[in-house]
């Protein structure tokens, strides 16, 4: 009889190992499966990264040669080009997006940014006098911006989204425009607007308002042609949240009638036409 109940106990044993191990096997191939399938989904997200960056380096070199040849061509020819300026009025949103491959004639502002030449030299008159006021600390942490750069831009959203909230592509599409403008539709690609922040404060949040260079900025913008082009409560008209901190070129004139109206870009636009 003992030894009978030692048999069983050695069966049940038996059994449960057998089932255990059953179990650890299916266990392991499945996190295999996961692992393959992970790398797999690196491997085509790096792949399309890489040929992104890779493009816009190319445009930046496109770029770079297209001034140079332009620095040599005659006055009257240059002429015709400035004509293909973009309208200093032109609201570019994701209602009204860019003209399909429209490029900026460019200048530098500062280091590596670069806006349209016919402000640059104005933004950075803005900053140095911001400076010299000695209010805070505004420097500039983005301007002008290549298709391909915002396409990169976005694409890391969409990336970042799909991690963080896990959902699909198409859903993680929507939900990063609401963060990134969709590329050929964000105002840094006119090479006509610049994010400028208060070093004492780096986040571009709505209390950078309060910082000494945007309080400054804003009261100042208007005499250098700039205007604040996303103010608070305008999300409903403009499509972008508050974003005390972008600041949009269109003119030393249109930017006072603006400012002293205390209208959006796309209303002042809509009044002008109106008339
Ligand atoms: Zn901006």
């Amino acid at each position: 009889m003992k030894k009978n109940r030692k048999e069983v106990l050695i069966a049940a044993v038996l059994l449960l190992l057998t089932l255990c191990s059953g179990f650890l096997i299916q266990a392991f191939l499945a996190l295999k499966e996961a692992r393959r399938l992970d790398q797999a989904a690196n491997a085509v997200m790096t792949a399309s990264l890489d040929s992104i960056r890779s493009s816009a380096d190319e445009t930046r070199r496109e770029l770079a040669a297209a001034k140079e040849q332009r620095a040599g061509l005659p006055q009257q020819k240059r002429q015709r080009l400035d004509d293909l300026h973009l309208d200093l009025l032109m609201v570019v949103s994701a209602a009204s997006p860019l003209p399909e491959g429209y490029v900026p004639i460019l200048d530098i502002v500062v280091g590596e940014y670069e806006m349209d030449e016919r402000c640059a030299e104005k933004c950075r008159q803005m900053i140095e006098d911001c400076q010299a006021a000695n209010m805070g600390l505004p420097m500039i942490c983005s301007a002008y911006r290549t298709q391909e750069y915002q396409e990169m831009l976005y694409e890391n959203k969409v990336v970042r989204v799909m991690d963080e909230e896990r959902i699909g592509y198409e859903d993680a599409l929507k939900e990063a425009a609401t963060v990134v403008a969709v590329p050929g539709t964000s105002e840094h690609q006119t090479g006509l607007a610049a994010d400028i922040m208060d070093e004492v404060y780096p986040y571009l949040n709505e209390w950078q308002e309060y910082t000494d260079a945007q309080q400054w900025l804003m009261e100042h913008a208007p005499d250098y042609g700039f205007i604040l082009r996303y103010p608070p409560d305008a999300s409903d008209i403009t499509g972008i949240i508050y974003e005390p901190w972008h600041y949009r070129y269109v003119g030393e004139k249109f930017a006072k009638e603006i400012s002293k109206r205390g209208l959006t870009l796309e209303e002042y636009v809509a009044w002008r036409r109106g008339r």
